[in-house]
């Protein structure tokens, strides 16, 4: 895969159906089930509009990450601070959302700086936790160019956090994974981390 120029991603998890007729029943049901009368106008048109607004932030866009070769040999680390994102916590159904800080130290390919930013978005259109959305931009990163190292800082604010059980309101979490050099260089690991607050 890393040798080509350009990897066509394919949806996150190629297997998930979506039902969109069960999905506003569903919703109906759990609005009724909480005691809310659905048939009122306002209600009315809540289920479409929340399985609308719950696919848009689940559903990845397709993009081509188009990679170029490294002809200059460039060998420092390349890294895209402030990447905005907003995902969904797997445990609450509520989002989260923050910035990544997304850098890697080139082996034989480069990738387009703003695809960076669109890979992001890619991994950040699904259910899950924050852990596993910062590795899965690693693996991608890993896999596609070969680098010679990875870093991805996330920091974000989890809505399940902040607007209900602790209330822990402008608390953010922060995940890191570096790998190969960035991992091994205590400047660069620094670089990332200066960018983190
Ligand atoms: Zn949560």
């Amino acid at each position: 895969m890393s040798s080509s120029g350009a990897l066509r991603l394919h949806p996150v998890d190629a297997a998930v159906a979506v039902d969109r007729d069960r999905a506003e029943a569903a919703v109906a049901e759990l609005l009724e089930a909480l005691g809310r009368d659905v048939s009122g106008e306002h209600l009315a048109d809540t289920p479409r509009r929340v399985v609308d607004g719950l696919l848009e932030l689940i559903t990845p866009r397709e993009f081509t990450a188009t990679t170029f070769p490294n002809e200059d040999g460039y060998d420092d680390l390349v890294l895209v601070r402030d990447i905005p994102f907003t995902s969904v916590c797997e445990h609450h159904l509520l989002p989260f959302r923050g910035v990544a800080h997304v850098g890697y130290v080139p082996g034989p390919r480069l990738v387009g700086l703003s695809k960076l930013a669109r890979i992001v978005e890619w991994y950040a259109h699904d259910l899950q936790v924050q852990e596993r959305l910062t590795v899965r931009i690693a693996d991608h990163l890993e896999r596609q160019l070969e680098p010679a190292g990875v870093g991805v800082v996330m920091s974000a604010e989890h809505l399940c956090m902040s607007v209900r059980g602790v209330h822990a309101v402008g608390s953010r979490t922060e995940t890191h994974v570096f790998r190969g050099a960035v991992a091994a260089d205590d400047r660069l690991r620094r670089r990332f981390e200066a960018s983190g607050s």
